[in-house]
């Protein structure tokens, strides 16, 4: 514990939430009651143009807790927002939380007490019990985690929020991952550790909306399966490889049709016999070239090769 400067680190990101920031300082107040001295509030207004930063400055000073105020020169997305927090925290655990109060900081309680009483877990994931969102949006987040787990290497569990409490640990392996496009969501299930799931009620939006809609949604989940997958890169391989087969199968059922007289016009579907084996071909060709690009982008990524959680030495 003494080796943290800090007890708990609490990550806000925020854009254009001028009339949350009172109201969530206000709220979290009242819920951590002790050491607040101990606890620091990392602030990250995202390039807002309301008055957000200046409510931050002027808020923060009227409550106990340490706090920390980045403020971005343009808005650069909630994954920068976090990165940015991530680096500048202290504490012993870091968690991260919305600002306009859709998330109960009640739970930030609850999810410490679980880390404090339990050495086997490295974080605490909240995962939403029920979706307060359209259905449409409903049943794309529900399918996107569904094709992303058999696309991945490692699994993301649906409905987990970016609504986490971790230990040190966890927010530098995190860091240790240099990419510039993150998507969260997948660096979470991609370094690993024991993780303890508990669910909890989303509220509604305090006041504004959100940032969210369908289109942003889509380059998200979009961006999501492009970093965490190399299945789109190699899926032409799949694709030709498996036209090349057919296209055997389908030459030797000619040949065998032509020679007991069921068809009588042989050149016909050798043409169609040409045309699926040469689209394989190329397809296959295709995949080859994906297949050395995802290497490529494997490397690009630079990704550590491997997290270590613990190491023993016993020299006698
Ligand atoms: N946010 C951000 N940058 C953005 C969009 C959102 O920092 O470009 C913050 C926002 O202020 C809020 C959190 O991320 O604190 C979640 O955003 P929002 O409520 O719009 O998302 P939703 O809850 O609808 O998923
Ligand atoms: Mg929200």
């Amino acid at each position: 514990m003494n080796n943290y400067k800090k007890e708990l680190s609490i990550i806000v990101p925020c854009y254009n939430e001028e009339n949350n920031i009172s109201l969530f300082l206000k709220k979290i107040d009242s819920i951590i009651k002790t050491n607040k001295k101990n606890i620091e509030l990392v602030f990250v207004n995202d390039g807002s143009n309301d008055n957000t930063l200046k409510n931050l400055k002027e808020y923060t000073k009227l409550y106990s807790f340490s706090s920390k105020i980045v403020s971005f020169s343009r808005n650069f997305g909630k994954e920068a927002a976090i990165l940015a927090g991530l680096e500048k925290v202290c504490g012993k655990y870091t968690v991260i939380i919305d600002a306009d109060l859709q998330q109960n900081p009640k739970y930030i309680l609850e999810m410490k007490k679980i880390l404090d009483e339990n050495e086997e877990y490295d974080a605490v994931c909240c995962v939403q019990k029920k979706r307060k969102e359209n259905f449409l949006i409903k049943f794309l987040k529900h399918n996107f985690y569904k094709i992303m787990n058999r696309m991945m290497e490692v699994d993301m569990v649906d409905a987990a929020s970016d609504f986490r409490l971790m230990r040190r640990n966890v927010v530098d392996a995190i860091l240790s991952l240099p990419e510039n496009s993150r998507f969260s969501k997948g660096i979470f299930a991609w370094v690993g550790f024991n993780t303890c799931y508990i669910p909890y009620e989303v509220e509604l939006r305090a006041t504004g909306e959100s940032k969210w809609g369908i289109k942003k949604l889509f380059k998200y989940a979009f961006n999501g399966i492009v970093s965490f997958s190399n299945s789109p890169l190699i899926f032409s391989l799949k694709l030709g490889l498996f036209n090349i087969f057919a296209s055997f199968v389908m030459l030797v059922v000619i040949i065998i049709l032509s020679c007991l007289n069921i068809i009588n016009n042989f050149m016909d579907y050798l043409i169609i016999y040409f045309i699926v084996l040469f689209s394989g071909i190329i397809l296959t060709s295709n995949g080859i070239i994906g297949k050395y690009l995802a290497n490529n982008y494997n490397e690009s990524k630079n990704r550590p090769k491997f997290i270590i959680k613990e190491y023993l030495e016993n020299d006698k």
